[in-house]
């Protein structure tokens, strides 16, 4: 990523299937950006689409008085590798990622960029307040941020929310794949970097469905224990392994013992 400075902040949107939700978002981007005086680049990263996404998103960047970017992926690859994608794309000091969906609100970009500088922090992640996603989804995301916050330190109310603000350091550290967008404060953590939080407003999805079902409910903690291993274990890997070893050759020792005792004696 080449720092510029020609831009104060580079926004980074992964879309996957939003033709409706995009033209309303960079309008309510272009509002805030024209209001604070802000001079932003808008990455879109049309992740795989299969709905006219790729069209809209190239009329925008040839008829809006913004500077759009449009990244197109051949194929679905995730929220993560989209994140990547945008990351190296962008070209100042604050970059700040949210969702294409209208979910998360431009109008709270200043805040996110305030936190980062009033609270000297390295990565804002926000904390949708009061959250406009169904029950199902909001009891899982309490459980999950707990269980987050017991391993690793980490106490964010929302750490899988998409919208946050980065200094440009953090972006050029972080290596994102897989289902890794969901850890972004723990990797970010253990990577030597501070982090706040800031409450942000949140709507309900006005076009389109989640992408992201049930399924992903035993798939995140199983990603948990891969965060855990990567953040903790990935420099001394048999701190882990032979911890588990000697548990069993210890079981295996005693057992055998006690067959010769049982035998001889
Ligand atoms: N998204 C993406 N690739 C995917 C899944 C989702 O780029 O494979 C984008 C999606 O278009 C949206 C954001 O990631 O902009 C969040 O997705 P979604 O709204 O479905 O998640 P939810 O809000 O339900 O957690
Ligand atoms: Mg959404």
């Amino acid at each position: 990523m080449e720092v510029n400075n020609l831009f104060q902040l580079s926004i980074v949107i992964p879309a996957y299937n939003e033709a409706d939700s995009v033209p309303i978002l960079l309008q309510q981007i272009q509002s805030v950006l024209e209001t604070e005086a802000l001079l932003g680049e808008i990455i879109f990263i049309n992740d795989g689409s299969t709905d006219a996404t790729a069209t809209v998103l190239d009329k925008l960047t040839t008829e809006s008085p913004l500077h759009v970017h449009v990244i197109h992926f051949r194929r679905n690859r995730g929220k993560a590798e989209a994140f990547t994608a945008g990351f190296q794309k962008a070209t100042s000091d604050i970059v700040i990622t949210m969702d294409a969906d209208l979910q998360d609100d431009p109008a709270e970009i200043p805040k996110l960029i305030e936190t980062l500088e009033q609270e000297n922090v390295d990565l804002v992640s926000g904390w949708k307040y009061p959250r406009k996603d169904p029950l199902e989804k909001r009891a899982f995301s309490f459980v999950f941020n707990r269980v987050v916050a017991m391993f690793t330190g980490v106490k964010l109310h929302d750490m899988n929310c998409g919208f946050k603000a980065y200094r440009a350091e953090v972006v050029k550290e972080l290596r994102l794949y897989g289902d890794l967008h969901r850890y972004i404060p723990i990797l970010v953590h253990a990577a030597g970097f501070s982090v706040g939080e800031v409450k942000v407003k949140h709507h309900p999805r006005r076009f389109g469905k989640s992408k992201y079902g049930f399924k992903r409910i035993s798939k995140s903690f199983f990603d948990l224990l891969t965060v855990l291993f990567l953040t903790k274990y990935r420099k001394r890997p048999m701190h882990f392994f032979a911890g588990i070893g000697s548990l069993f050759a210890g079981a295996g020792i005693a057992v055998l013992l006690t067959g010769c005792v049982l035998k001889f004696f």
